[in-house]
Formats: structure tokens, C-alpha cells, sequence
């Protein structure tokens, strides 16, 4: 059986490493890097990733050059940034590629980019490719539904390594998601993103507060509170390493390839 060609598109970042180092250690069976792409500024242009991901050299060099690029893969993963990707949709979309996507921070109008070429190829945007979030997300989901109308209020906290450019995180926002599904409320109704000054009264209860701590490495946590008159739940999750995120994104393109044009989740990858 022929290995499924991956190229990745952020590659020399913290997660295109990270992804870069799973492959070449096999973690994924049957995975093969073809292609790495990086902005045309990235002092490791022309750099091999094995040497960037800390493992053998894999005679795969860091490149600018995304359409060509695309044409050495199957599977495109994207963790990179937001700004770019409706471009990114209409060149992947037309070169015809199953496209995997953790880059998270996308605004409505990126989304519908997505959303679109998913009309034309296979496409997975998910906030987070953890097997342990997606499932918080379900229990989540299930503990706002259980508690609707009982008075426990929700909150969302979160801690990110200091370098993280979007706020709150695309997890904390997804989990957030969960919570309100199961409350039966419409997430932009309730959200409120910190709070900060005199506010006009107490808190209500439908509301969901975001919270977003920055500083130093941490990997990812997350933690949704629902607190009532005398007692407090917690349901949480703590990536110890990026490898938790690698592996989901190289499970999804191992699913994805032959899959139909749609938009899919982690939870069809999954089967949670
Ligand atoms: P990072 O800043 O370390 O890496 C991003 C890389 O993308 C950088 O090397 C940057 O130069 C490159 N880049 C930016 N714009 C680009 C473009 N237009 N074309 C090609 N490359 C481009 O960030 P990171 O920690 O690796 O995270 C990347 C993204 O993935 C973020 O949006 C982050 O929130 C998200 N993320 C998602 C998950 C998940 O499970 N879905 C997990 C971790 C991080």
C-alpha cells in the first residue's frame, strides 16, 4: 500500500514540528512528508525539517512555494494563521486536495472560505485534535444540559504559552460552544470575551465568560466551571505536548483521504 503524502503548511512553527517529528518517528503508520511550506520570511527557508523537528534529516526542504507544493501531496494540514486562508481555500480546493485544518482564530468570513471549498474537496477544521478535548467537549455538553435552569453559571478558563496569538483560544471558544448547545442557548447571545470594570449588575446566568491567561510554555489548558449557591463543578483538560494535537492532525489525514467533498469534525475522525 502506497503511504499517504502529507504537506504541511506552517511548517516551521511550533505545531509543523511537532507534526514533522511524529511522522518521521512512524507514530501514524503509513505517513510520508513531501511537502513543508513556510512564510517566504521564516529565517529556516531552505532548511530540511528533520533537522527544524529534531530528528534524522528527511530531505524535505522549507519552502515558500505553496502551489507547487501541492502537487506533492494528498493530504494538505494547515496550522499557520488565520490571515491567508481564503487564499489558501480557492488554491487547495482547485488543486483538488483533502486539506486538514488546527489553524484556529478564523473570523466568519475565513470559515465560510472553508466552508466553501469544502463543497468541492474533503476538509476537517477542528479548534482541537485531541482526542481528550473533543470528549470534553461531549461531557461538557452534557453537564450544561443536566444543569439548564438549575442556576449554575458557566465559565470557560484557559492558559496558553506566552507566544499565542489568538484570545481566547479556538478550544476555549469550541468548548464554550458545547457548553451553550447544551444550555439551549445561542453562543452569541451569551458570550462575554473577560470582564473588566463596573458592570450594571450581577452576573446572569445565561452567560458564558471567557478567560484567558498567557505566560510562559504552557502547552494548553482548559477548564470549564459551572458554579452554583455552594458548590463548584470543574470538567477540564491539560495538554502536556504538542504530540496530543500532531497525532490528531495525522489521524485525520490518515481518515481523510477517499472521504467525499464535505466539512468534517473531529468527532467523524473520532467516531465519538
Ligand atoms: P506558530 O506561530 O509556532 O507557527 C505558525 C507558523 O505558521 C509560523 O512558522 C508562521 O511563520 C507560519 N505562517 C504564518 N502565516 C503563514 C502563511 N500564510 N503561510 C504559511 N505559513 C504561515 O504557531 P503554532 O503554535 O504552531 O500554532 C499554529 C496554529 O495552530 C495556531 O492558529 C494555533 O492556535 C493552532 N493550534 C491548533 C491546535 C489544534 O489542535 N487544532 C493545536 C495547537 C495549535
Amino acid at each position: 500500500m502506497s503511504s499517504t503524502q502529507i504537506v504541511i503548511v506552517g511548517a516551521a512553527g511550533r505545531m509543523g514540528r511537532a507534526i514533522t517529528s511524529c511522522i518521521s518517528r512512524g507514530v501514524v503508520e503509513n505517513l510520508s512528508l513531501t511537502g513543508a511550506v513556510d512564510q517566504s520570511t521564516s529565517p529556516h527557508q531552505g532548511q530540511d525539517m528533520g533537522q527544524l523537528a529534531g530528528v534524522p534529516d528527511m530531505g524535505i526542504s522549507l519552502t515558500s512555494d505553496l502551489p507547487a507544493s501541492l502537487a506533492l501531496g494528498d493530504v494538505i494540514i494547515d496550522f499557520s494563521f488565520h490571515a491567508g486562508i481564503e487564499n489558501r481555500a480557492k488554491l487547495i480546493a482547485e488543486a483538488g486536495k483533502c486539506w486538514v485544518i488546527g489553524t484556529t482564530g478564523l473570523s466568519d468570513e475565513e470559515k465560510a472560505a472553508v466552508a466553501e471549498a469544502g463543497k468541492s474537496i474533503p476538509v476537517i477544521l477542528a479548534a482541537n485534535m485531541s482526542l481528550g478535548v473533543n470528549l470534553l467537549a461531549d461531557l461538557v455538553k452534557q453537564a450544561a444540559a443536566s444543569l439548564k435552569g438549575r442556576g449554575y453559571d458557566i465559565e470557560v478558563i484557559e492558559h496558553h504559552h506566552r507566544k499565542k496569538l489568538d484570545n481566547p483560544s479556538g478550544t476555549a471558544l469550541f468548548l464554550g460552544e458545547a457548553a451553550a448547545e447544551g444550555s439551549e442557548w445561542n453562543i452569541s447571545d451569551v458570550a462575554v470575551d473577560g470582564r473588566t470594570g463596573i458592570q450594571a449588575g450581577e452576573r446572569p446566568v445565561a452567560e458564558i465568560g471567557f478567560h484567558a491567561v498567557r505566560g510562559g510554555d504552557v502547552v494548553g489548558d482548559h477548564d470549564v466551571i459551572f458554579a452554583a449557591e455552594g458548590e463548584l463543578l470543574k470538567l477540564g483538560h491539560r495538554a502536556t505536548s504538542r504530540d496530543t494535537f500532531a497525532i490528531g492532525a495525522l489521524q485525520a489525514s490518515a481518515w481523510i483521504q477517499g472521504k467525499g467533498p464535505g466539512l468534517y469534525s473531529m468527532r467523524d475522525v473520532l467516531g465519538l
